[in-house]
């Protein structure tokens, strides 16, 4: 798990520069067939080294390292056992939280929000790193890449660190928009056919460049 290490302490170093956790706050972990590397409980997420991070199996049981595994670990091992899932993030992005303390789903106010798999439930509160906790997190994220927790943060999956951190950013950019929209206004959310007819045009292939040199329209001259 020597790469699945160094790759948690890169990203937890992105996301605390972006500011998505203060303190000791976030977790993340990377799967590998039936090993699990994850964030050191209690370390700000932009001071952890490999070394740090320990390594666990499916079931939770330790593997190696010194240090105790994140709190969020049954949050984390939840995810894997329900998805295909190889990371997961876990933050507490300033915008996420907000709807989280207000909301009971973000609704589909950008059509990227299906990139997360439609709009985002947020989990019923429980204590942090509680199994009731990873339990209500589970039910939000059925059929969904992300979730938001109630008064908490925010946690997202993906094939690999590099998508669940995508979509931890992505998460966090659709609730700043709609933070920012609801200060000016009552936001538009877009309709079940509006975001059937993305869905439709996502799974229609674009022109590649290279049918784009046998394309039958000649350039206008300027002249
Ligand atoms: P850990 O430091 O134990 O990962 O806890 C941080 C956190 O975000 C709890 O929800
Ligand atoms: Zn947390």
């Amino acid at each position: 798990m020597a790469e699945a290490r160094r790759e948690i302490c890169a990203y937890g170093r992105r996301i605390a520069g972006l500011g998505m956790v203060v303190g000791a706050s976030g977790n993340l972990s990377v799967r590998e067939g039936e090993l699990v590397a994850v964030t050191p409980s209690g370390f700000p997420l932009d001071r952890i080294e490999p070394e740090d991070c320990p390594v666990i199996d499916l079931t939770g049981r330790w593997v190696d390292g010194d240090v105790e595994p994140s709190s969020e670990t049954p949050m984390h091992l939840g995810i894997y056992a329900d998805t295909g899932a190889g990371a997961v993030v876990h933050t507490h992005s300033a915008h996420g939280t907000a709807v989280a303390l207000t909301m009971t789903e973000l609704p589909p106010i950008h059509y990227d929000i299906l990139l997360l798999g439609g709009p985002v439930r947020v989990a019923e509160y429980a204590t942090y790193g509680t199994a009731e906790l990873a339990e209500n997190v589970r039910t939000a994220l059925a059929g969904r890449r992300a979730a938001l927790i109630a008064n908490h943060g925010g946690v997202t999956f993906g094939a690999d660190l590099a998508a669940a951190f995508e979509a931890a950013r992505l998460l966090e950019w659709l609730c700043e928009v709609y933070v920012r929209a609801r200060a000016i206004g009552e936001p538009r959310v877009l309709s079940e056919a509006e975001l059937a007819a993305v869905t439709r045009r996502r799974a229609t292939p674009t022109r590649t460049a290279q049918d784009m040199t046998h394309s039958p329209i000649e350039p206008k001259s300027i002249t």
